[in-house]
């Protein structure tokens, strides 16, 4: 474990006193890797700075939202010129229309779209949407997939493939964690017996396009297929939360890079450009059911907040090519697999069994030969190891994911000669191990 300045440790004893576990979010707190988070003077690309003044080549980028990397200036000057024409007005503005526009133009499944505040909300709403359209109150989410922490959405393995939830929080009453059923991803067969078992019952199955909260788990070829049909084939509706994906590994995220069309769809995160803010969004006849139009309630003091909006508008032009700018979805492929091939190299030389699941700007290093197929390889790898790599990178200035169970973000501010440093701190630090 590396000590932190004075003044960070100062921070989080005055934290502990007021915040519990010094956090306002848990894995913040440094937990799964038993130690003591730094406190953030200051960032801006690819490096963060500590409030005693140590800098820090940084991988998370705040857990997804900044894909340009840290206060980018288009983001940061379009903030300034909104802020002085108000922040939040409780009444339509026009980068709520353009916001929609961008988001429906970009994703083609997303006919109409709502804003909200977090990707909770977003996956909450459409949870109850999906309930209320269906009229059915059974939902399907894996094993593993982190969705916010709505009550519904906060229950994690059942023992086998066809029991019930138990809720995985305190304070979950277990008549709502029943509603939901927990299935192991990536395994034809659970989700076949469990329809054939309830399929008139399952308002929708609600699935990370991508799995990104146990490490990075891709799905099995088919498998995105099979639960679109699956779900045609007993009248359910097909989720995608893109909280994470969307918006980063390709304008229509992962939907975009599987051609698939689910019927509602949740972001958050890159299409905020660093503010608060999630959004759901699908087909017309389903997202029409939401209040005001229809009898599924929805609401939000703050949705649509015009410096979210306009942050995010900035974020995604930038990134999207338009306005004559380049494609910035090609380059952080580019980027990543330089990474991914530095990384690979320095497993090989080193004889460390490893896996590195990984697409465009988002990674996932594991310390085991299995194959990743769902939560259980990820729960079987060394642990130790990483939490040893975690420590050696951190106190080499690499701040990597402060759990085994993250995934890694790289932004268009890292350059290679970042990538090439970070690999041999890696690999000096491994070779201390
Ligand atoms: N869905 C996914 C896939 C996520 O990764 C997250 C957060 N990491 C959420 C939903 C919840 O988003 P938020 O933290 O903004 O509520």
């Amino acid at each position: 474990m590396t000590e932190n300045g004075p003044l960070s440790r100062k921070l989080f004893a005055a934290a502990k006193e007021v915040i519990p576990g010094g956090v306002n979010s848990p894995v913040r707190a440094f937990r799964n890797v038993g130690g003591e988070p730094f406190f953030v003077r200051k960032a801006k690309g690819s490096r963060i700075e500590d409030v005693d003044g140590k800098t820090y080549i940084d991988y998370i980028g705040s857990w997804g939202p900044n894909i340009l990397g840290h206060a980018p200036t288009v983001v940061t000057n379009t903030i300034h010129e909104v802020a002085k024409s108000g922040v939040s007005f409780g009444i339509p503005n026009p980068f709520e229309v353009e916001m929609a526009r961008k988001v429906t133009d970009w994703v083609p499944s997303v006919q109409k779209v709502r804003m909200c505040n977090s990707g909770t909300e977003a996956t909450m709403s459409a949870i109850r949407l999906a309930r209320g359209f269906t009229k059915r109150d059974l939902i399907v989410k894996f094993d593993g997939c982190y969705h916010g922490h709505s009550d519904s959405l906060l229950v994690a393995a059942g023992s086998g493939a066809l029991t019930h939830g138990e809720p995985d929080s305190a304070g979950v009453p277990s008549d709502f964690a029943r509603n939901t059923i927990v299935l192991p991803y990536n395994d034809p067969e659970a989700l076949e017996a469990v329809f054939k078992e309830k399929g008139e019952l399952i308002a929708a199955i609600i699935v990370e396009s991508y799995p990104a909260n146990a490490g990075f788990v891709l799905p099995k070829p088919g498998y995105l297929d099979l639960l679109k049909s699956t779900c045609e084939a007993h009248g359910s509706l097909l989720i995608f939360d893109e909280v994470m994906t969307g918006f980063r590994l390709g304008k229509a995220g992962v939907q975009g890079l599987e051609n698939l069309t689910p019927d509602l769809s949740c972001f958050g995160k890159v299409i905020g450009g660093g503010l608060p803010v999630g959004a759901f969004g699908g087909r017309a006849d389903v997202m029409d059911m939401l209040a005001p139009d229809g009898p599924v309630y929805q609401a939000g003091t703050l949705s649509g907040n015009p410096l979210a909006m306009a942050a995010g508008l900035a974020q995604l032009k930038q990134l999207g090519g338009t306005d004559g700018l380049p494609n910035g979805y090609d380059r952080l492929d580019v980027l990543g697999a330089h990474f991914e091939k530095g990384l690979r190299g320095v497993m090989e030389a080193r004889g460390i069994p490893h896996r590195i699941n990984r697409v465009g700007s988002m990674f996932c290093l594991f310390f085991t030969d299995r194959e990743i197929v769902n939560v259980d390889d990820v729960m079987k790898q060394d642990l130790e190891l990483f939490k040893k790599l975690f420590w050696g990178c951190l106190d080499k200035g690499i701040y990597l994911a402060p759990s085994p169970y993250e995934t890694g973000f790289l932004s268009l501010a890292h350059t290679e000669a970042d990538l090439d440093d970070t690999v041999q701190v890696i690999d000096e630090v491994l070779k201390d191990i």
